[in-house]
């Protein structure tokens, strides 16, 4: 399909995620040719700029104060030290990075102030800028947008349903609304979830009607698997199997088109032939670094390795999805010039509900 649908319903998102596994893969590879770049990845960078302490209760997170973890905690990092990080980060292919501190909400005072001086410091730098800072109002939010922020994060984290399994201190209306907050300006949405926090699959299908019947959807989805840390409520669940990631990638790419999708938490325990899967099936992002936030993390050299034997390249700073009009724009120029588009992509104009099979055939027949 090229065009972005909001109204998917969990029963037609469930029916895609059980598909025969190499029909998933063909569908999400085709419509990711449609809208991306299939050899680009972006390199993200995760800063955990305050760490610890934190009074929420999410039951994944080492950072909580009230679980018992090896987690060490720390103050709100100085805007020197974000700096030198975010140009060590950029000087080895990162082109976002995110900043993340362990607070329930933003509560407006110096340590705002300080956080949205590294938001224009990290600006000036011509990198993405991404905060996660916890709750946001429509004012901080404006506030980050004055200062240049780039996209916000805020995780669903689950369904609806299976979310009060997870956090109690907060409910899925409160994620929602500071979504909205942030849409009331132009910062750009990044919100996701986890999977293998001992939900269903009609949990995982859930939490992708919340988030693709969001109008615009977020231009950015994280999905993450759960890293299990000793201490917290999580700590005895089961690692996350590839196939569960790759039809947890490929769905997301299929129901959310032109989103950046981003292979997160979890990498650690994935080989390079299921992340290549991954890429495959429309991840274009990983976050970089052998640290995310408190977590272990594959070491940026390490990727690079990967990527060079897949043929990835980073990708560049703000580099948007190209809008399905700009799709056939750009095919249509490149066939006149007798070359090839940078993306390829089927002749035939996949409408509402076509599956690729279905393309495919159409693409015989002529
Ligand atoms: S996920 Fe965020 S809000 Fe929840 S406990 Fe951890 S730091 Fe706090």
């Amino acid at each position: 399909m090229t065009h972005t649908r909001h109204d998917w319903t969990q029963r037609e998102i469930l029916e895609i995620y059980n598909k025969p596994l190499m029909e998933l893969l063909y569908e999400a590879a085709t419509v990711h040719r449609i809208f991306h770049d299939p050899n680009t990845v972006q390199v993200s960078t995760l800063l955990s700029i305050k760490t610890g302490g934190c009074p929420e209760d999410c039951g994944y997170c080492p950072q909580a104060a009230r679980y018992h973890t090896d987690i060490e905690g720390n103050d709100l990092m100085s805007v020197s030290q974000v700096k030198a990080q975010a140009m060590r980060a950029k000087a080895s292919g990162s082109s976002r990075v995110c900043m993340g501190a362990a607070w329930r909400n933003v509560k407006d005072g110096p340590e705002f102030d300080q956080v949205l001086e590294m938001v224009r410091t990290i600006n000036k730098l011509d990198m993405e800028v991404c905060c996660t800072l916890g709750m946001v109002t429509e004012n901080q939010a404006k506030r980050l947008a004055e200062a240049g922020l780039y996209a916000y994060n805020h995780n669903l984290d689950t369904s609806e349903e299976y979310y009060k399994e997870v956090i109690s201190t907060r409910g899925y209306e409160d994620r929602l609304q500071t979504i909205e907050n942030v849409r009331k300006t132009n910062v750009t949405v990044c919100s996701g979830g986890i999977i293998g926090m001992g939900e269903s699959a009609k949990d995982r299908a859930g939490m992708l009607v919340a988030l693709s019947t969001l109008d615009p959807q977020p231009e950015s989805v994280p999905i993450n698997a759960l890293v299990a840390v000793e201490g917290t409520p999580l700590e005895e669940e089961k690692p996350v199997e590839i196939w569960e990631m790759i039809r947890m990638v490929a769905t997301t790419r299929i129901v959310m088109p032109k989103t950046q999708v981003r292979l997160s938490a979890g990498r650690t325990n994935m080989s390079r032939e299921g992340q290549a899967l991954c890429f495959f099936a429309g991840a274009n992002s990983i976050f970089a670094g052998d640290k995310l936030l408190t977590t272990p993390n594959p070491d940026v050299n390490e990727d690079m390795a990967m990527f060079k034997s897949l043929g990835l390249n980073p990708q560049k700073a703000f580099v948007k999805a190209p809008q399905p009009e700009t799709v056939e724009a750009t095919a249509s120029k490149y066939h006149a010039l007798g070359e090839k588009p940078k993306w390829t992509r089927p002749e035939h104009k996949i409408e509402r509900n076509e599956t690729a099979k279905q393309v495919a055939k159409a693409e015989l027949k002529k």
